[in-house]
């Protein structure tokens, strides 16, 4: 099966072959990674090595720290603020879609967001320019939420914000180099592009902890995880292995600038064959910032959808209905959908239409 889906989502089958092979018996000790104790030497040598290949494949400078925490990307919409303002202060957001305006009215319960510019009235279709973005001059931060997963846009470089830029990366993590440099907090759920559901990695530069609001709950604040190295309470030990194996198999392929070229190839004959249907399907996406992930795309006969869906299900490729809130077809092609998929799903598209297409 070819799984379109946004996330959880398809993984590389060289990791779950891996993972199958040591279910068991992880590297000779007897015991599986779920067994083990999250204390004992053999998980501490599971999560460190994750953390390593992390900070080379992102190259992580040293004054960063990396965290694996649980709750996914939702709750760092309020760790967020809760760490790095008071209730006060104002914080700015570019709202480019559904995610980002979760993120932007979760903040408004621990300090003082403003959405500095929003795409809603054009159906979340595009992303600002920078010049267009007029940001707070005291604001503790900028928002972004780098790529949309439902709507399908994402930024293909980042704003110079007034003081700290802070993105949400949950569905293009890991997908392409990025300058970490430039953040102040890099935070995304694993599920689309490193792994299982369940484990949330924050990168965080080293200075904004320590910071975190009286109120925040212990498991919400930087300065408790990052003091006891992501291992203050029981961590998502089997999630975090399974990011690991992942990141093994992204330096294998050569690291981020070959997994980069490879999902450009991917998403660049998806596009074409949108665009090149005559109208047919449409991608309603404004062209310049297009997600390499997440593909959302309609019929022109909108009644033709749901067959759409079925009979490429029939075809082994599951998962292309659109997000429910914005309807039509939704192909994610995550790092571990490999090119075959799409060359499928492309193939299938054609026929689809050459049957349809009166
Ligand atoms: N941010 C983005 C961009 C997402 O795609 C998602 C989930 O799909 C989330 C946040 C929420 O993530 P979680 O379900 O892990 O809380």
């Amino acid at each position: 099966v070819f799984n379109f889906a946004a996330g959880p989502a398809t993984l590389p089958e060289n990791v779950l072959l891996k993972a199958q092979s040591e279910l068991y018996n992880w590297n000779g000790c007897g015991m599986s990674v779920m067994e083990m104790s999250h204390r004992g030497k053999e998980f501490l040598s599971i999560i460190q090595k994750a953390e390593s290949d992390l900070r080379s494949l992102l190259n992580i400078p040293s004054n960063y720290s990396v965290l694996f925490l649980q709750g996914g990307a939702t709750t760092q919409f309020a760790a967020i603020p809760l760490n790095l303002c008071k209730p006060d202060d104002t914080v700015d957001y570019v709202v480019t879609g559904s995610w980002g305006d979760k993120a932007f009215k979760e903040a408004a319960k621990y300090c003082n967001p403003k959405s500095i510019w929003s795409g809603k009235s054009d159906k979340y279709t595009n992303i600002p320019t920078f010049e267009a973005l007029q940001q707070t001059p005291d604001a503790k931060y900028l928002h972004i939420c780098a790529n949309e997963t439902i709507h399908g846009v994402e930024f293909k470089n980042y704003p110079d914000p007034a003081n700290l830029l802070i993105a949400d990366m949950s569905s293009n993590f890991c997908s392409k180099p990025v300058d970490v440099s430039k953040f102040g907090v890099i935070y995304a759920g694993a599920q689309k592009n490193v792994g299982p559901s369940g484990v949330t990695i924050v990168i965080i530069r080293s200075d904004l902890i320590g910071n975190a609001q009286p109120s925040t709950p212990v498991m919400l604040d930087y300065k408790i995880h990052a003091d006891n190295n992501s291992l203050y309470n029981t961590p998502p030990c089997y999630g975090i292995y399974m990011c690991g194996l992942v990141f093994e198999d992204l330096i294998a392929q050569g690291g981020l600038s070959e997994v980069e070229k490879k999902n450009v190839k991917k998403a660049g004959i998806l596009y074409d064959a949108i665009d090149g249907s005559k109208g047919f399907y449409r991608c309603p996406v404004e062209k310049s910032v297009r997600s390499m992930m997440n593909v959302p795309f309609t019929l022109t006969k909108p009644e033709l959808e749901a067959e759409f869906v079925k009979e490429a299900a029939k075809e082994k490729m599951v998962q292309l209905k659109g997000h429910r809130s914005v309807g039509g077809m939704r192909a994610s092609i995550y790092n571990a959908m490999p090119l075959a998929g799409v060359e499928k799903l492309v193939a299938f598209m054609k026929d689809f239409q050459a049957r349809h297409d009166a």
